[in-house]
């Protein structure tokens, strides 16, 4: 018995969803793209959600769809999974690292004042915020400030598919209320998934319309959106039957319809998967209180979200128990315990220390330092927990 500290979900409804599609017409994207994009959008409540090949797509289309261009400048927390800060890289973007909140792992208004500073207010374009482990960032303060700069906003939602917040008003994580494009990704430990698999959620109908032809590789084959009448029409006015056209160098980014099977299907367990997550870390925060622990603690969720609590995450202050993180790690691993860091800061990685100004961020290294992502999917069973906090309780016991 091992537990990981993450994992999917499949059920048979699953399986029999993927299976009839391949029995069908439609391998790469058909008819249920369009449906698994339709629920998606309904479910966070926004206009458009547009499917791709993974987050990292997503985060690469959206950046496309900002017209970021080699030059501009974007702010993107240190603590972050990398494809965070690639997605605006790709497009030549200059990533500014911000610092975060050494608790919680957000990005906040000081932080954000504080990585806007330290650029160039004629080149900054844009900030990629990200909800670490489900926990929202607190977007209304965090938009005033951006759009006072006149910047563009992402939410990288890839832990945050079923979050909810309030910030005065009632929002939801991919529904906009706050940003241009929100991104997802449906990898197999994110709350739901399609294996690999991404998303980006509009408002912005121009945005929304250019990241499908960007996935596609670019190319048009709409008549109405023809752009050469020459060659898209026939001489009575019927557009040519094989035409199409290519707009634009875009990307083959597209999710195949087995896997929007699987999106939908998985989609309708959300409210499922959001109850297992929410009681299994109510059990956690049940056993750390009596564990009374100054050593041992759990990241909290900001007051009035309802987080879709991706990650469990501990801070271990792994000096004042005097052993390393990794003999720590190695020990829970004896014990059939799982654990990851989630993250080690961007701005340290070669490339980027390379590619962008290595700023000091004491946040994002002291959240570092403590960090350790516990076992935590829908799956798990209770006492599952309670193994995990007796490993953890020995393991710091000595
Ligand atoms: C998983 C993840 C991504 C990338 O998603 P992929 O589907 O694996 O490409 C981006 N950002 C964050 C915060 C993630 O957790």
């Amino acid at each position: 018995m091992f537990l990981p500290y993450g994992r999917q979900s499949i059920s048979e409804d699953d399986i029999r969803a993927v299976v009839d599609v391949l029995r069908g017409d439609y391998l790469t994207t058909g008819p249920a793209v369009g449906v698994f994009e339709d629920a998606l959008a309904k479910s966070v409540g926004a206009k458009h959600a547009i499917a791709c090949a993974n987050g990292t797509a997503a985060l690469h289309l959206a950046s496309l769809a900002l017209g970021l261009k080699p030059g501009d400048q974007v702010i993107v927390p240190s603590i972050s999974f990398m494809a965070t800060a690639n997605g605006p890289r790709y497009v030549g973007a200059e990533i500014i690292f911000a610092d975060v909140d050494p608790d919680t792992a957000l990005i906040t208004p000081a932080a954000l004042e504080e990585a806007i500073s330290r650029a160039d207010p004629k080149r900054l374009k844009a900030v990629f915020v990200v909800h670490m482990g489900g926990n929202p960032v607190p977007m209304a303060a965090i938009s005033k400030i951006a759009r006072a700069h006149g910047l563009k906003i992402v939410e990288d939602a890839c832990h945050a598919l079923g979050t909810e917040s309030n910030d005065g008003q009632a929002w939801q994580v991919g529904d906009c209320t706050y940003c241009d494009l929100a991104v997802f990704s449906f990898h197999p430990v994110k709350t739901i998934t399609t294996g690999e698999g991404g998303a980006i959620t509009t408002n912005d109908d121009r945005m929304a319309r250019q990241m499908r032809l960007e996935r596609s590789h670019g190319i048009e084959r709409e008549s109405a959106g023809f752009s050469n009448t020459g060659l898209g029409f026939d001489t009575d006015g019927e557009a040519n039957p094989w035409y199409h056209e290519l707009q634009t160098l875009g990307l083959n980014y597209r999710l195949t319809d087995f896997q929007a099977a699987l999106g939908s299907s998985q989609l309708g367990r959300l409210p499922e998967f959001l109850e297992r997550r929410r009681a299994l870390t109510a059990r956690y925060r049940e056993a750390f209180a009596k564990l009374n622990s100054d050593t041992l603690r759990l990241v909290e969720a900001p007051a009035g979200s309802n987080s879709a609590l991706h990650l469990m995450v501990a801070l271990v202050d792994f000096d004042g128990i005097g052993i390393s993180r990794a003999k720590f790690m190695n020990r829970l691993k004896e014990k059939g315990v799982g654990t990851q860091v989630h993250y080690i800061p961007i701005h340290r990685q070669p490339y980027y220390v390379e590619a962008s100004a290595s700023p000091e961020l004491p946040g994002a290294d002291r959240y570092y330092a403590r960090c350790l992502s516990l076992p935590l999917y829908p799956d798990m069973k209770d006492s599952d927990v309670d193994t995990v906090v007796e490993a953890l309780q020995a393991v710091a016991a000595g």
